[in-house]
């Protein structure tokens, strides 16, 4: 075989100890130990390593090198990942895990520079590297907790001033007997970062869950719930101004707070703008949104599209950029290996497309009726009804028959058609017989229908009549859109 291929990574966290070797360093160690092996070094795009810069492997934020990494190494371009330590490449049991899933799959190496070969590839080396991460956590988590305490004992100072603490600022007492308050910059950051993902139509009890998984305390120092949160983001406070609730007298205020009248320009700054804060106060406020927030406008939600590499169900979410992606969630929020996300647009199209290709072909509607017997009968009834209904409706939009006629007529038909449903509800496996009985016309019918009426239930019925999952692939790197054959073919049910 010929000359080797090496991929370099270099992660640097947020190193406040200053102990760690900077990425610099940890660059040329593994730069070198590529020279010296003799192998070739595969780049990341225009740079000559992957590199992430200032996060934290066990905060769980995104590494995004890393991610083009595991896509270099699934595409079969890399021979030896090469790194300072191997704690560089993961800090946490489930990336540790999904790493050796990467070892199996791929036969890819690892070498170190501290630590030599990290052999993946044994039982032993597994072993081995579990222990390692293990105490690596618990390093962590010791981190983490100290982190905590310090915050919590700093809020408890705040408290002692009563009312010139509130998250986001700190008021100070002058010798005058003045006081002057002040923002407090990383609650600040909070802030703007809830606000953000509010506003870009992430569900608020989303964005709580995911500040306590990182440790992210609250004003008392606890953990935040949606009324907390909810509380800070509908502050005129926040904006730089006073406000005014009826009928509050002091600090506290109810879990359905909507914000008080912008009363005059405080002498603080603002950390959001006014505008920003009456926009969340909308978004917060808007029924639609608790619908939205409920998971029920993801089509494929509920096990329909499922992790490639783990095997879990991809979970929808809103992106940054105000779109929506399915992905694998990582612990702590979900069970996954995180390494695989889609956009949720494109691949929802994508697989309504097979199903009703497979539709289209007949044979799933053919082998749904092999296994269900008897419903025959009851299904015709049941699509020749929809299709008089259909053309009803037709006849009145073209203006052949009024609309008292078109009611009239329709009455009875629909009578019929809720009783001929029940009746095939009745029969084992009919119900999605019935789904995709009448070809595709009647199927392209039953979905938009669905669709215009916001049954997005429905519609996710039609595709588990006749399909249990798809699962997706990671991205290939340098391609942007979307991937088709990141896809694989439907579990059919027929
Ligand atoms: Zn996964």
């Amino acid at each position: 075989m010929g000359q080797k291929r090496a991929a370099v990574y270099c992660r640097i966290s947020d190193d406040r100890s200053g102990k760690e070797a900077g990425v610099q360093r940890q660059r040329e160690d593994c730069l070198a130990l590529v020279a010296r092996e003799g192998w070739s070094l595969v780049h990341d795009g225009p740079t000559d390593t992957f590199t992430d810069n200032d996060v934290s492997a066990f905060s769980g934020k995104k590494r995004p090198a890393y991610r083009r990494l595991v896509e270099a190494v699934t595409a079969g371009e890399v021979d030896y990942i090469v790194t300072w330590h191997n704690d560089r490449l993961h800090r946490r049991p489930v990336e540790l895990e999904a790493l050796i899933a990467l070892v199996e799959r791929t036969k890819v190496k690892v070498a170190t520079v501290k630590a030599g070969e990290f052999d993946l590839s044994t039982r032993q080396g597994i072993t081995m590297a579990r222990l390692g991460v293990t105490i690596a956590n618990d390093a962590s988590m010791a981190t983490r907790e100290r982190v905590q305490r310090a915050m919590r004992e700093r809020a408890e100072q705040g408290k002692v001033h009563g009312a010139l603490r509130t998250y986001g600022y700190a008021g100070r007492r002058n010798d005058d007997g003045t006081h002057t308050i002040e923002v407090v910059p990383e609650e600040a950051a909070v802030i703007r970062e809830a606000a953000r993902r509010v506003m870009a139509g992430e569900a608020l009890l989303s964005v709580v869950k995911d500040f306590n998984a990182r440790g992210i305390s609250s004003l008392r120092g606890g953990q935040w719930s949606r009324s907390t949160l909810r509380g800070v983001l509908v502050s005129a406070r926040v904006a730089g101004w006073r406000e005014h609730t009826e009928g509050r007298t002091n600090g506290a205020h109810g879990s359905l707070w909507r914000g008080g009248e912008f009363v005059a320009k405080a002498e603080w700054k603002g950390i959001l703008t006014r505008q920003q804060v009456e926009q969340l106060r909308r978004a917060l406020t808007d029924p639609a949104r608790a619908r939205k927030a409920s998971g029920r406008t993801y089509l494929l939600s509920g096990g329909l599209v499922v992790c490639g590499m783990c095997g879990t169900p991809l979970r929808g979410r809103p992106t940054r950029n105000g779109l929506r992606d399915y992905t694998c969630t990582a612990p702590p929020v979900g069970r996954g290996c995180g390494s695989v996300s889609i956009k949720q647009d494109a691949l929802d199209t994508y697989v309504r497309d097979l199903v009703r290709a497979a539709i289209a072909d007949g044979r799933v509607a053919e082998r749904l009726r092999a296994g269900s017997g008897d419903a025959d009968e009851a299904v015709a009834l049941v699509s020749s009804l929809e299709t008089d209904l259909a053309a009803l409706a037709e006849d009145h939009g073209a203006g052949r028959i009024t609309r008292p006629e078109w009611m009239a007529a329709r009455e009875p038909l629909t009578a019929r058609l809720d009783a001929a449903r029940r009746d095939l509800a009745r029969r084992d496996g009919a119900e999605s017989l019935a789904l995709v009985s009448g070809g595709l016309d009647a199927w392209d019918r039953r979905w938009h229908e669905a669709g215009r009426s916001g049954l997005v239930d429905r519609q996710r019925a039609m595709l588990r009549a006749v399909m249990a999952s798809v699962a997706v692939g990671p991205a290939v790197r340098g391609r942007n859109r979307f991937d088709p054959d990141r896809v694989s073919e439907p579990d059919w049910r027929a």
